[in-house]
């Protein structure tokens, strides 16, 4: 039996066709963190003895920088699957209330869900986990990533009957590992639909009782295995388990199939490209600074990067200070390098995580100001280097610097921990429109003066490269080079995509 709760309207349905409705527990869009990209999905899978529920849940949460739009957790419980998912926070989708009154989903195997959506799409229907049912049972997909082929491959399982309820390629991707394994077996299905997806995807993946972890042929977005106590998990992101008092074993392999048994993670197969295209940005900001992606943390690439950013751009001037949070690290790199003083001089209300999109723009600059309010004895009569990790639009960097000039600054010099974004991101990140790119077709002088700095710098390419620690050929570049690991209609490629190259 299937059996879900859908939290916007708390319908309970034993039919995933059940009509999902309403939106009401959806924010609108953050005004400061708006102005970054977002990553569009956490993933956490987990088997073992202790409950998959209470282990899922603490792992979304401390993934919820990945998605802050919708949650959702589906757990096998030997006969079911259970779902519930909803638009919000964890916290809200799984609140209190519903905890304290005995929510939960019983059952060992399970995987959970974090979503961030882009405009006209945030709706329940496209929040994870994706769940069906078919002639072996039931299967549920928890994916972060994007398919850049899920167009076709829609309208070609359409042909052959099948009928969608959204418009989210990880439903295209569920079908896709639906329709093989049910035709072909477990092993050989998951290989051959492996075989049509093409793009980005990092995924948990139940069928029955049964946990997979998935990763594509380049490794895109990361995947850890590790294991809590007794039992296995399969996460994003490493500081998981942390949090859940685990053991790192290792990350999943581009390419690399994994079936997390009671007794251990087992390789089924594994088709890697000839090189790895592992996102640049899941260093530079995505991910937390305490994980570990690829054997790297996060947190020494950033302080690698302010250091470049140092001897690349070095200026006069009296205090670092970050804009927080995420560019801490950068500002504290670019100040052990150049020995000019770290200083916090803009304070983050923990508390306004997210504003209400303003009407006006004099509102708009006071939904900044309750996010962001300046520390005017470390800021008044001083030459500041203000570091950021990126620059999307520009429009949060003018109005920083203007709270930093009424507050006295005498001089601001910005600094990028990143270089220029001037391409659209097809694999799981919501920068697609390059008209809305400050640095698309502009001079570093440009936007220097349109942002009204005294001075600007980014990080160059072969810093960044060189502050990853990885061989560039092995790091996808798309948005700073407008050149693709994996064709993209459109696009220019930068290698060997096709199946031929597994
Ligand atoms: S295009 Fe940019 S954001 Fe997208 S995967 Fe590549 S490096 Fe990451």
């Amino acid at each position: 039996m299937l059996h879900v709760e859908d939290v916007a309207s708390m319908r309970t349905t034993s039919d995933r066709r059940g009509a999902h409705t309403v939106d009401s527990l959806a924010h609108e869009s953050d005004l400061l963190d708006g102005q970054k990209p977002s990553e569009y999905c956490a993933v956490v899978g987990f088997n073992g003895a202790d409950s998959a529920f209470a282990n899922v849940l603490v792992s979304l949460k401390s993934l919820q920088h990945r998605g802050q739009e919708s949650a959702g957790i589906a757990i096998y419980d030997g006969n079911s699957l259970n779902v519930r998912k909803g638009m919000g926070l964890v916290s809200e989708v799984f609140s209190d209330s519903y905890l304290e009154n005995g929510g939960s989903l019983k059952g060992k195997v399970g995987i959970g869900h974090t979503r961030y959506s882009t405009a006209g799409t945030k709706t329940l229907e496209n929040a994870g986990p994706f769940i069906v049912s078919n002639s072996i049972g039931y299967m549920a997909l928890s994916h972060n990533g994007e398919i850049v082929n899920a167009d076709p491959l829609r309208e070609d399982l359409k042909k052959k009957g099948m009928t969608f309820l959204t418009s989210s390629d990880s439903e295209v991707m569920l079908n896709v590992l639906s329709k093989e394994v049910v035709e072909n077996g477990i092993q050989r299905g998951l290989r051959l639909a492996m075989e049509k997806l093409r793009g980005a995807y990092s995924a948990a993946v139940v069928v029955n009782d049964r946990l997979f972890a998935i990763r594509d042929p380049h490794g895109f977005r990361p995947l850890i295995i590790g294991k809590v106590g007794e039992n296995y998990i399969a996460a994003s992101e490493s500081c998981v388990l942390d949090i859940l008092g685990g053991d790192l074993i290792r990350d999943v392999n581009p390419g690399e199939v994994v079936e997390l048994t009671e007794s251990g993670p087992v390789t089924l197969f594994s088709v890697p490209a000839k090189k790895t295209a592992h996102c640049m940005f899941e260093y530079v900001y995505f991910a937390r600074p305490d994980s570990v992606i690829d054997k790297i943390e996060v947190y020494n690439v950033r302080i690698n990067l302010g250091r470049k950013l140092a001897k690349e751009h070095p200026v006069e001037a009296d205090i670092v200070i970050p804009v927080p949070d995420s560019a801490r690290a950068q500002a504290l790199g670019y100040s052990n390098e150049s020995g000019i003083a770290y200083g916090e001089g803009l304070m983050k209300n923990r508390f306004s995580e997210r504003t209400f999109i303003m009407p006006n723009q004099k509102s708009r600059t006071s939904a900044l100001r309750l996010k962001l309010n300046p520390i005017k004895s470390a800021i008044e009569g001083k030459r500041i280097v203000l570091v950021d990790d990126s620059i999307i639009r520009g429009n949060t960097m003018k109005h920083i610097i203007k709270i930093l000039r009424r507050s006295g600054a005498s001089e601001v010099h910005v600094r990028i921990g990143s270089p220029e974004i001037i391409a659209a991101c097809y694999f799981g990140v919501d920068m697609k429109t390059k008209k809305d790119f400050i640095a698309a077709g502009k001079t570093d002088e440009q936007i220097r003066e349109e942002i009204g700095a005294d001075s600007l710098g980014y990080t160059s390419i072969e810093g960044l490269v060189d502050s990853i620690g990885m061989p560039e050929n092995n790091l996808c570049l798309g948005c700073i080079t407008g050149r693709y690991p994996v064709s993209v209609a459109g696009e220019r490629l930068t290698m060997q995509t096709e199946l031929e190259s597994y």
